[in-house]
């Protein structure tokens, strides 16, 4: 098996609204904003080669955003099609897309627009899932940020038949399960990757960046703040005693590494670089 992190586009959020309750004084000694008070953003997903088998978490916001939004986003970079074919995998090789939830930052890349204008699965020969509970929540548009479900991120992949809906923790295949985290979102999922001796988890945005490990840290975006934050510390206790290496899903400067505990809920960092 062999893990390789790929980007599905850099942007940039409002350095506030990724910190939540923690002063900006503080956030912004271990996160410096630009003058418009963002921070960077990557989009790293998580590609799994497996016994043949391509199997690709989260997609990037993908090539659907107007110039609007890329503007608004600061958007740059090759979103996931781009990087997937600079490590040789074409749109046609992925067999298997997790989504860890709908919004448009991981679930844009799941669809493109064709040549008539029309918007179609990306990955034509892929399988999709996702959480039962995120599609109907994604669907009524339950959240408090308006713009992040857009339909044509994830409508297309049901009109073709290509999404299964998941009812709660599931082993998908071999070695390969999702885990319902809630906080950010009531059914977002985590993914885990277990192989020989390799354990690693893409945790979505409970644990987005390096700079989110301590438990006050999360996002405002985060529907149950409280939810986050008990997921993410169970996450990162377990990771620390188990050696598992963890895929930060936003963190534009290290995008995977180990965890070491440094005291009673209080963790360290140490990068550990997947393939690029
Ligand atoms: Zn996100």
């Amino acid at each position: 098996m062999e893990l390789s992190v790929v980007s599905g586009g850099v942007f940039k959020l409002d350095g506030g609204s990724m910190f939540g309750i923690v002063p900006k004084p503080l956030w912004q000694k271990i996160c410096p904003p630009d003058e418009l008070n963002r921070i960077t953003n990557d989009t790293n997903c998580l590609l799994i080669r497996k016994d043949g088998r391509n199997i690709l978490v989260d997609t990037g916001y993908g090539g659907k955003m107007t110039d609007r939004d890329r503007g608004i986003y600061d958007m740059s970079g090759p979103t996931i099609l781009g990087s997937l074919s600079a490590q040789g995998v074409s749109a046609e090789d992925i067999d298997l897309v997790i989504l860890s939830h709908l919004h448009f930052d991981h679930a844009g890349g799941a669809t493109r627009t064709d040549d008539e204008g029309g918007v179609v699965p990306a990955f034509p020969n892929a399988q999709y899932v996702v959480q039962r509970g995120e599609w109907e929540d994604a669907l009524n548009d339950y959240g408090t940020m308006k713009t992040t479900y857009r339909p044509e991120n994830y409508q297309p992949l049901m009109d073709q038949g290509v999404l299964t809906l998941l009812e709660g923790n599931v082993e998908i295949e071999e070695g390969i399960s999702v885990e319902v985290t809630g906080g950010h979102t009531r059914y977002h999922q985590l993914v885990k990757v277990e192989s020989g001796d390799t354990r690693a988890v893409y945790s979505g945005d409970i644990l987005p960046m390096t700079t989110h490990l301590r438990a006050p840290y999360n996002m405002a975006y985060d529907l149950f703040p409280y939810d986050t934050m008990v997921s993410k510390m169970r996450l990162l206790r377990q990771a620390a005693d188990e050696g598992w290496i963890i895929v930060l899903d936003h963190d534009a400067s290290a995008s995977s590494g180990r965890i070491f505990s440094e005291g009673e809920d209080r963790f360290g960092f140490e990068a550990v670089e997947l393939n690029r």
